[in-house]
């Protein structure tokens, strides 16, 4: 797996360079690594450990460095949004159990969307925890072939993984609910024909928190955005993504990769004493409109690219 992803980065920082220069904004090097312009893209910290702790309320963070992955918990069992990398599995267990926490009582698996880096684990935290696989529509295809349906990473097979039964498949605006807990489920396509961008209420310290994890906005190096064979509709998904996401009530910030809402720089803070730095309503609103921008200047670059054929 290891020499898996170094090819992996190698090729993407050959292909990346030339996106780099027109948007040089993260999360555009496939499939939405946030480490834009570095040497391997998203490679190094993907598999990096990152101390587990609680965010807020019954959200945990047991990611490692560069892929995210969050724990709801509840009286009933536990929520798991993003399996990661294949070899993934025991770091997240491991963050799982030294937050006091039973693998095994994750009832419910969910992503952010089908890409390898989020979803290849998913079969092995099947099989270990028994938990029920939910995904939203549009992805189902592609987990179910173990990457092989993907749009544009499909012919790609080492960027391949173990297919995956999917339990429940979600529609637009459903809810998971356990326990409590209840999720709702956003679809923000583009980025993956069933990104995912999930919602849920917390409690803390007697008052009420709104939770937006991003599925992602990102387009990534390659997409075409214009005259897409494989994916037709994509720009118009993006544009429908991009209402949804400001439409959002948002307090607490997070995502698919903790780079999205800059976690490195907010963990520190989180014990310092001060509010708590994952609320953060204007680091959501700048982000979206960020990503936004970047979609729109590269709609339009690809618009006019188009004409002149
Ligand atoms: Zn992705």
């Amino acid at each position: 797996m290891l020499t898996r992803l170094m090819l992996f980065g190698a090729a993407l920082a050959l292909s990346g360079g030339l996106v780099a220069q027109v948007n040089p904004a993260p999360g555009n090097v496939a499939p939405d690594s946030a480490a834009a312009g570095s040497a391997a893209p998203g490679s190094t910290d993907w598999s990096e450990p990152f101390p587990p702790h609680r965010m807020i309320g019954n959200v945990y963070y047991v990611g490692s460095r560069g892929l995210a992955s969050y724990l709801i918990t509840t009286p009933a069992g536990h929520i798991l949004i993003n399996s990661n990398l294949k070899t993934s599995v025991p770091l997240i267990r491991e963050s799982i159990e030294k937050l006091g926490f039973h693998f095994k009582d994750v009832k419910i698996l969910l992503i952010s969307h089908a890409h390898f880096d989020h979803d290849a684990g998913s079969a092995e935290i099947k099989k270990l925890t028994g938990a029920k696989y939910m995904v939203m529509d549009g992805d189902v295809g592609v987990v179910e072939s173990g990457g092989q349906s993907d749009f544009q990473y499909g012919d790609d097979a080492t960027l391949r993984y173990p297919a995956t039964k999917v339990d429940q498949v979600l529609h637009d605006g459903e809810q998971v609910v356990l326990g409590g807990a209840v999720l709702t489920a956003h679809k923000t396509a583009g980025h993956t024909r069933g990104c995912t961008t999930w919602t849920l209420r917390v409690s803390e310290a007697g008052k009420s928190y709104d939770v937006v994890i991003v599925g992602s906005p990102n387009v990534n190096s390659g997409y075409k955005l214009v005259h897409n064979a494989s994916y037709p509709q994509i720009a118009d998904d993006y544009a429908r993504g991009f209402q949804v996401l400001k439409s959002l009530p948002c307090d607490v910030f997070l995502g698919a990769h903790g780079s999205y809402y800059g976690m490195e720089t907010k963990y520190p803070r989180l014990n310092a004493g001060g509010a708590n730095p994952y609320i953060d309503p204007a680091g959501y609103k700048n982000y979206v409109a960020d990503r936004e921008q970047a979609f729109l200047s590269e709609l339009q670059k690809q618009t006019a690219a188009a004409k002149k054929q």
